[in-house]
């Protein structure tokens, strides 16, 4: 019986070990235990040899394959995380935003040629103007620091004449086509 149990137990931590999340997991140790040419220079030391590397990663599995049910949750939970700030960024580096979008300019879409000129955030003498999409029909309009300090007060002030959200946090679409194949092309910056 025990025997059994102990069977099933080490089979499903080498299965473990085989698939999934786990063996990257793996992998990305004995990589950092490799370190780079630069990271070996700055600490001052040798690099690894293979053969201890590959008893450092043997190492790692059996001991995963004996202990599994320690590590196993939190190496998904962290392959997770990983995915999530990886997808984040992807979505960060297309399109454009306002918060990468100095001043005043134009916004032109590559796909229907509409252009739009476009506040995204400028300084005055006592307020600052930021520059919002409506989610709804794509229309820009720029608030003042001011009546952004009031809208904090009633949120719901913060939408278009058209009944949409207005969205500083989103990517920037074309108001005529909806695409978001859009450039930026600034006129000034105060
Ligand atoms: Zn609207
Ligand atoms: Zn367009």
């Amino acid at each position: 019986m025990l025997e059994l149990f102990l069977s099933i137990y080490l089979g499903i931590g080498f299965l473990l070990v085989a698939v999934g999340p786990v063996p990257e997991r793996i992998a990305r140790e004995v990589k950092d235990a490799r370190g780079t040419l630069l990271s070996n220079f700055v600490l001052k030391r040798e690099q690894p040899s293979e053969v201890k590397l590959l008893f450092f990663r043997i190492a790692i599995s059996i001991g995963f394959i004996i202990l599994w049910p320690f590590f196993t949750w939190g190496i998904i939970k962290d392959h997770k995380d990983r995915n999530t700030v990886s997808d984040n960024l992807k979505e960060k580096s297309n399109g454009l935003w306002f918060s990468y979008m100095g001043g005043h300019g134009t916004v032109i879409c590559q796909d229907c040629d509409h252009s739009e000129e476009v506040t995204s955030f400028i300084h005055g003498f006592d307020a600052s103007s930021s520059g919002f999409q409506c989610q709804g029909c794509g229309k820009f309009s720029s608030i003042t620091s001011e009546e952004l300090a009031k809208a904090n007060q009633l949120p719901k002030n913060l939408l278009c004449e058209c009944g949409g959200n207005l969205e500083r946090e989103k990517v920037i679409f074309c108001p005529n086509c909806e695409s978001k194949n859009l450039i930026y092309e600034m006129q000034y910056i105060t």
